[in-house]
């Protein structure tokens, strides 16, 4: 195969053609961590060409306070680069704000709910790097909150749904106490009543 300018393509030049077909692509290379997974099928749920201008995340501890970056340093600016411990840490401290409000015992609250709210989370740093992508890593944080600003609606209806889960659980675990609390009332009664009869069986 030969291009316009007459020169035969090496494997870089194709390498470099195919990355250029990918990022104009709807997917986004991802391998690893389900929480992720699953954080990059609720932004395509939300909008299904939101992936368009983006090569790959690829999970890392980033060094401030962010939870995610977009950098051109390596020459590839359509890298999100996610820091999935802190999105984590983030998710905790959101969860513990609702959980405060309930005054349940919530501390074992099943991991699938917290790894499904921590996808939530993930879900919007990846939209947030998204608004820094399309503005070409300008520099300024204001695309980047526009973009989360837009995927507010869905994120707040997928924590609400997250939430009433969380409540359910919780519910759920209070009637299984409240009826083993029952049960040992009523083996206390049984006991009682035993020791009763002993009693009276002995006066008589
Ligand atoms: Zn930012």
């Amino acid at each position: 195969m030969i291009d316009e300018a007459g020169n035969i393509p090496g494997p870089d030049d194709i390498k470099v053609k195919e990355r250029a077909r990918h990022i104009q692509s709807p997917e986004v290379k991802f391998t690893g961590d389900t929480v992720v997974q699953t954080a990059i099928r609720r932004c395509k749920e939300y909008s299904s060409s939101i992936f368009v201008g983006v090569d790959e995340i690829v999970v890392e501890p980033t060094s401030g306070e962010e939870l995610g970056y977009v950098t051109t340093k390596d020459n590839r600016p359509e890298v999100i680069h996610l820091d999935l411990a802190k999105n984590v840490r983030d998710t905790e401290k959101r969860l513990d704000a609702y959980l405060k409000q309930r005054p349940e015992n919530t501390s074992n609250l099943p991991k699938e709910l917290r790894a499904e709210a921590a996808s939530i989370v993930v879900a919007n740093t990846i939209v947030h790097e998204i608004g820094h992508i399309k503005d070409e890593l300008k520099g300024g944080e204001a695309p980047a909150k526009a973009e989360e600003l837009k995927f507010k609606p869905y994120f707040e209806r997928e924590w609400n749904k997250l939430l009433k889960k969380i409540s359910d659980e919780i519910d759920k675990k209070d009637k299984a106490s409240i009826k083993v609390e029952q049960q040992m009332e009523y083996a206390g009664l049984i006991k009682n009543c035993d020791l009763f009869f002993t009693l009276v069986r002995r006066s008589v």
